[in-house]
Order: structure tokens, then C-alpha cells, then sequence
């Protein structure tokens, strides 16, 4: 222990690790990291060619493929090595967080009417098909346009643009290193929300923790009501991290580099095989970000009409968008030196300070937006990015509460019809096309979200801001 919040497995834990592992979480949240294989993945990480300071685990991690899920792992641009299995499968998974001027007491009524009107709009379920088709020409447009591409063919604001990481586009992409397969799988579902642990809900403000913070993002007080979207890069991502693992353990036999598990699959950067990977993770980010802009834009319909007016004059601004599942080129300071590295967030948000260049010009006094989902019975946060983040973290934070039940032992636990009724008496709405998905996200198969971000705030890793809890939720 280096403080109640920060954590150390040391370097001579195992002869193959090159850094250490920094650990930040309470004792609690610790213990529940050594109920699976968290810290052994962690342990592995470190061993990872080209490693920079330490492998970082946020407080929701959890036992991933490879990696944790809720894991940093920065690697020396040019020395380094990139894994597939470190960005996850569906690549730039993300959340993004829009704010309207409603209250709770203009939602309320009409709660049921708004979730049908979304729910039919927006197309979910597992292996849903999107209502418009793209040519496979126009699908690598959006891989290499993102969230631009949405916009500019009448899928929301250009100003939404401003308010998303990097701004919903990675310029490297390169969909020419997308498999066929990929893009057949991504043509029929752009525009999706998907199912499982993807949602779209109505968010009401429980209570304003940095009033500037929330001032800046439009945020007013507790009753305003809110959206949050959580969805990613569907079959294409999906495809793309299949496709790159498999060709990561030839580059690997090639090469003759070891590990010591196999899942943790990696080349180094000079490969053209990690270099065709990154083009096509970009292409699978850019799609994911194309794919929650559509989203909104058809959030934004369905308020425009339950209450007959349009969504401007309704205040359905994007407020913020960020991936929790991608690979980044970035600047960070190592050992006093300025150095390019590749971070590899998988499970994890990026965190920037105040200040920082990659923070939008509305929220560079107070940091840039953190958002993190906890479940569909309890809460949500959202964040701001600290300077202490770049030191700790490589400017990262936690993404989610983290799972903490396993989806067979939720659906032991739970019966869809007392779930549901036990949610409505609460006050919360619930819109799902499979019965089971419900069962798999019950509240109580996550952690505690409230002691994640109380993990993220004393740690140093972002500063809470503002507190939401669910009205109504669409699930796949
Ligand atoms: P992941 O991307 O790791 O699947 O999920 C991110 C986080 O979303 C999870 O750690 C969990 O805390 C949160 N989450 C999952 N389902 C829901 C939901 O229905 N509503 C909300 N607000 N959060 C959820
Ligand atoms: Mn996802
Ligand atoms: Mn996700």
C-alpha cells in the first residue's frame, strides 16, 4: 500500500515484469479484484515489450481477455508492442452524455411514451439490423470520416463535433486493412445500439458535486434530465479484434516472442502487421463514433416528437463522447522525459486536466468530461479530468462500475418479471428486447458505483462532478 487509494506489486513480484503494477482502488474494491484473475493479468501486462512506468488497474477493474478490463498499459512508440487484446473487442466502446432543459416533472408523464418513441427509433437487440444500408464504399467513408461522416449526412449538429474525444474521428484510419468480413458485418448494423451491457437511458441530476464543472457542461441542479448512450463499434470492432489476434500470434511465432499468456497476443510497433492493425482500429473507431452520433440524432427525434418541438429549443446538446476501449498516440512525461507512447485504454476513460490542448475550449478550465455508467438500478457519474491523472494514469479513469457477477450467475440470481417490478417501484422505466440481457445487467451484478468514483476521486485520477441516476432504460 503507497496510500488508502494506491497500491504496488513491485517489479521483483515475478522475474519477467519490466515495470511495476500500480493499483488504484479502496481495500474494498481491491479485495474484489483478487476474486478473479485481475492482478495476474495485470502482473502479465507489465511483462509487455517496450512498457513505460507501470500497468495501471482503475477501481472497476476486472478479469478481461489478456487484459483487465479497466487497465492503462503506455508502450514506447517505437519500441514498444500493441495488442488487440489491450484495446478489447469492441473497439472504441464508448458513452456519451447529452443534456436536454427538461425536469423530471416535464419527463415524468411522458416517461413511457419517450422511451417507446426512442425505442423504436433507435434499432437494439442482439445482432440488430441497422434502417439504413451502406454500400461497402460508402462504410470505409465512415471508417475514415467518423463522427464527421454522420454529421454531413444529416445526422445531428456540426457543433456536436466540438464535444467528442479527438473529435469523433482518428485521422490514421485505414480501411483497406478492414477484412471483407467486417465490413459485411458493419454495413448491416451502423447505426445500432446492440445489446447486452449497451444501453441508452434517461438520466435525472441527483446532485451537483462541483457546481463549476457541471455549470460549464450546461448542467443546472438536480431534477434536469439527462441522456446517456453507451454502444460501440458493433460486429466491425468485433471482427477487427478477431481478425488482428489471429494475425498477431503468427507475427508472434515469427518473431519468436513468448508471453506468458497467449491471449495477451502482441506484435511490436515496427511490424506492418500492428501497423495495418492500427489503421484498422481507427476505422473501427471512426465507426463507433459515426454510430453513437446516429444514436443521438434519433434521440433527438424522439423528444422532438413526444413534445412536439425541435431538439434545439429542447436543449438536447451533446455534451460530451468518450471512447473507453482504443489505443492512442499521445505525449506523456516519463521519468522526467517527454515521450510518444501508445496507450492502450481498454475499460478505461481518458482523463485530461484542465488546460490540456485535447480538452475542448468549453471545458478547459474545469477538465475534460469523465463519464462513467454504474447500472440501471443505481447511479451514474460524471467526472472531470485532474492534472494528478497524467502522472498516475497516463490521464486515464476509470470507465464503468465493473462487473462483478458473472452473466450466469446474475440469471441464476434473478427473475426477469420481480427485476423488472422491483426497478418500476423505484421509479425506473424498462424497454428490452430480450428478457435475459435484463437478467445479465441486473444492478447487483456491478459493482458499487459510487465507491468507484470515490476510488477515482481520492486517487487522483479525475474529480467528481455531478451524480445521475436512471428514469428510463433501453437495453438490447
Ligand atoms: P462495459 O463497457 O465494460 O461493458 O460497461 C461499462 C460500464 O457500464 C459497466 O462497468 C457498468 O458499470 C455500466 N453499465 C452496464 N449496464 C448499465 C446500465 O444499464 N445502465 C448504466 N447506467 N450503466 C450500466
Ligand atoms: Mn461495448
Ligand atoms: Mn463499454
Amino acid at each position: 500500500m503507497i496510500d488508502p487509494y494506491t497500491w504496488e506489486i513491485p517489479k521483483d513480484t515475478r522475474e519477467d515484469m519490466k515495470v511495476p503494477v500500480r493499483i488504484y482502488a479502496s481495500e474494498a474494491l481491491l479485495e474484489k479484484m483478487r476474486g478473479d484473475r485481475t492482478l495476474l493479468q495485470a502482473v502479465n501486462v507489465s511483462t509487455m515489450m517496450g512498457i513505460q512506468k507501470w500497468a495501471v488497474v482503475l477501481p472497476d477493474a476486472h478479469e478481461g481477455y489478456g487484459f483487465p478490463v479497466g487497465g492503462v498499459a503506455a508502450v514506447d512508440a517505437e519500441e514498444g508492442a500493441v495488442s488487440p487484446g489491450g484495446v478489447g473487442y469492441d473497439i472504441n466502446c464508448g458513452v456519451r452524455l447529452l443534456r436536454t432543459n427538461l425536469s423530471v416533472e416535464d419527463v415524468k408523464p411522458r416517461l413511457r411514451e419517450l422511451l417507446d418513441q426512442i425505442y423504436r427509433l433507435v434499432p437494439s437487440g442482439v445482432g440488430s439490423e441497422g434502417i439504413i444500408r451502406v454500400s461497402t464504399h460508402e462504410l470505409d467513408d465512415v471508417a475514415r470520416l467518423g463522427m464527421r461522416w454522420a454529421v454531413e449526412h444529416g445526422y445531428g449538429w456540426e457543433r456536436d463535433l466540438e464535444h467528442a474525444e479527438e473529435g469523433g474521428r482518428i485521422p490514421w484510419a485505414d480501411p483497406g486493412k478492414v477484412s471483407d468480413i467486417a465490413k459485411k458485418r458493419g454495413a448491416e448494423q451502423l447505426g445500432t445500439l446492440g445489446s447486452g451491457n449497451h444501453f441508452l437511458e434517461l438520466e435525472v441530476v441527483d446532485r451537483v458535486e462541483d457546481e463549476r464543472a457541471a455549470r460549464a457542461m450546461g448542467i443546472r441542479g438536480p431534477g434536469q434530465v439527462m441522456v446517456l448512450i453507451h454502444t460501440g463499434s458493433r460486429g466491425y470492432g468485433h471482427q477487427v479484434c478477431s481478425d488482428y489476434l489471429r494475425i498477431m500470434e503468427r507475427v508472434m511465432a515469427r518473431e519468436g516472442i513468448r508471453l506468458p499468456d497467449r491471449e495477451l497476443a502482441y506484435g511490436p510497433i515496427s511490424a506492418k502487421e500492428v501497423q495495418d492493425y492500427l489503421g484498422a482500429m481507427a476505422s473501427a473507431a471512426n465507426f463507433a463514433w459515426a454510430n453513437r452520433q446516429m444514436i443521438t440524432h434519433w434521440v433527438r427525434e424522439a423528444f422532438e416528437k413526444v413534445y412536439g418541438r425541435d431538439s434545439e429549443s429542447l436543449g438536447l446538446e451533446l455534451v460530451y463522447d468518450v471512447a473507453h476501449n482504443i489505443v492512442k498516440l499521445e505525449e506523456h512525461e516519463v521519468e522526467g522525459v517527454h515521450r510518444k507512447v501508445y496507450v492502450h485504454r481498454k475499460g478505461a476513460t481518458r482523463s485530461f486536466p484542465p488546460g490540456s490542448e485535447q480538452v475542448p475550449p468549453d471545458y478547459r478550465d474545469v477538465g475534460q468530461p469523465v463519464l462513467i455508467p454504474g447500472s440501471m438500478g443505481t447511479g451514474s457519474w460524471v467526472m472531470v479530468g485532474l492534472r494528478t491523472s497524467m502522472d498516475r494514469s497516463f490521464g486515464s479513469a476509470a470507465h464503468g462500475a465493473g462487473r462483478f457477477m458473472s452473466r450466469a450467475a446474475a440469471k441464476r440470481k434473478h427473475r426477469y418479471g420481480d427485476l423488472v417490478e422491483e426497478l418500476e417501484s423505484g421509479g425506473i422505466l424498462i424497454r428490452a428486447s430480450s428478457k435475459e440481457t435484463v437478467v445479465e445487467e441486473a444492478p447487483d451484478a456491478y459493482k458499487d458505483v459510487d465507491a468507484v468514483a470515490d476510488a477515482t476521486h481520492f486517487a487522483g485520477l479525475a474529480k467528481k462532478a455531478v451524480r445521475l441516476r436512471p428514469l428510463g432504460v433501453v437495453k438490447g
